[in-house]
């Protein structure tokens, strides 16, 4: 089928979907394939559940005039979002980096909601399935589009700018995240700026943080509006981030719900890309004001007499460093609950070494270690205790003692470590 005539289809339906169990009327159903599973058996049941179409690629399950056989459902997902960002033709705004990505996607978001129908990213569906839904969740009421988009290898984000054709683009930070498939930090900074290669190529415009050197270096040739600095376009200076991060722009005083110094760059690309799309000042404001993190992302939460920092949600060796950085200006007594960082490779072993050997070095009351990885490191300090799993830390060590403290919960979405929060 052309794609055009796919697209026509397209419009014709509600939305788009790709798992069964959460069909609703009117829908497009897309049989994706997996490892473990093959969404083409569920055609059928799409359309008994309302779907108006299903997209397979097997013959044997096109068994009806509105199960469509295509050669590839994936790819037949892909180039319709292609097909739609071009009928739409409305700036998309795409966002990578290594941390901090969904939190700037928000922030970015909630600002331009001010002035402007916007369609984000929902939740972190920021891969070669989720770049294109997020396409196809947007219509002709969407006037800005804001989507995430996250690899673990390289020409990945090559490939989803392909599909997406941002206009706009920012890449958060180059950290040390998904070593493993990007073979080292060169790989990671590689394979980020493939975004620039696209927005550059197609003379688009990259927002820049002045104060990052590779993000102006490697946009040395590239339109760019930038923040931070004097010689910026826009200046947004970080007043203290404690308790919460708070920042000066424009003559005004901005007193976010975030904590962490490293969450400074994440609102400052909000504001600029605020006033680049010109959202006046107070609208910047009140958005950022009044946004607050959910799902594990650097989340307070008080437990009795304690204030808990929950950063369950992932864990690398930049954003660890960063968190424990901030975790240390805490007053009082502290004690970090630390969990492996997975995807490392071959790096794991002195990356996990490294945390240890910074986190014994500041000023930290207590310190916990779970996980294979940090159970191998060697620890010199009286006030670390490792432990090799969860279930260990669970037996040997009682949480419920711990009183008037500050804790700092992080580990890799693997460890779950947000599991902690029900042992007080
Ligand atoms: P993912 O790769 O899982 O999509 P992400 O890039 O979307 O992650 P967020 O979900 O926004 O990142 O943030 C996850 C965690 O990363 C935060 O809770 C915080 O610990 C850390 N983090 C956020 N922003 C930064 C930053 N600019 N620099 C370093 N660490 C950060
Ligand atoms: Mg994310």
């Amino acid at each position: 089928m052309k794609i055009k005539q796919l697209h026509n289809l397209y419009l014709d339906c509600n939305s788009v979907n790709t798992d069964t169990r959460k069909i609703k009327l009117g829908d497009m159903f897309f049989a994706l394939k997996g490892d473990n599973f093959n969404g083409n058996k569920y055609a059928e049941q799409a359309i008994e559940k309302g779907a108006k179409y299903a997209l397979v690629d097997e013959a044997k399950f096109a068994t009806q005039p509105n199960i469509i056989l295509v050669e590839n459902v994936l790819e037949s997902l892909q180039n319709l979002a292609s097909f739609h960002k071009v009928y739409l033709n409305i700036p998309i705004i795409a966002l990578t980096g290594s941390n901090g990505k969904t939190t700037t996607k928000e922030l970015i978001n909630v600002v331009l909601r001010q002035k402007f129908r916007t369609t984000a990213t929902i939740g972190n569906l920021n891969n070669h399935i989720g770049v294109p839904l997020t396409l196809l969740s947007m219509n002709t009421d969407t006037e800005i589009g804001i989507i995430e988009m996250g690899a673990n290898h390289l020409k990945e984000i090559e490939f989803l700018c392909d599909i997406a054709k941002p206009d706009y683009g920012y890449i958060t930070n180059f950290g040390k995240a998904h070593l493993e498939g990007f073979g080292g930090i060169e790989g990671v900074i590689k394979g980020k700026s493939e975004m620039y290669a696209h927005l550059m190529t197609n003379h688009k415009i990259i927002f820049i943080n002045a104060d990052d050197h590779i993000q102006v270096e490697k946009t040395n040739n590239a339109q760019t509006f930038s923040f931070g600095n004097n010689q910026s376009d826009v200046s947004i200076s970080l007043i203290n981030a404690q308790p919460y991060v708070k920042v000066s722009y424009n003559n005004l005083i901005i007193e976010s719900n975030l904590i962490g110094t490293y969450n400074f760059s994440n609102i400052a690309a909000a504001i600029a890309i605020g006033n680049y799309f010109k959202v006046n000042d107070p609208a910047i404001k009140t958005a950022i004001e009044t946004y607050t993190p959910t799902n594990n992302r650097s989340q307070i939460i008080n437990k009795g007499n304690n204030k808990i920092i929950l950063d369950a949600y992932n864990a690398n060796p930049t954003s660890m460093k960063a968190a424990l950085l901030n975790f240390e200006k805490q007053a009082g007594s502290k004690i970090a609950i630390l969990g492996d960082m997975f995807e490392l490779g071959n790096d794991a072993e002195v990356e996990h070494q490294n945390i240890v050997d910074l986190a014994t070095s500041l000023n930290i009351d207590q310190l916990l270690f779970v996980g294979e990885n940090f159970f191998k490191t060697s620890i010199n300090a009286s006030k670390a205790l490792k432990f090799k799993s969860f279930d260990v830390f669970k037996i040997n060590f009682d949480i419920s003692q711990i009183v008037n403290s500050t804790l700092l919960i992080k580990g890799s979405r693997g460890m779950a470590l947000e599991r902690v929060l029900d042992l007080f």
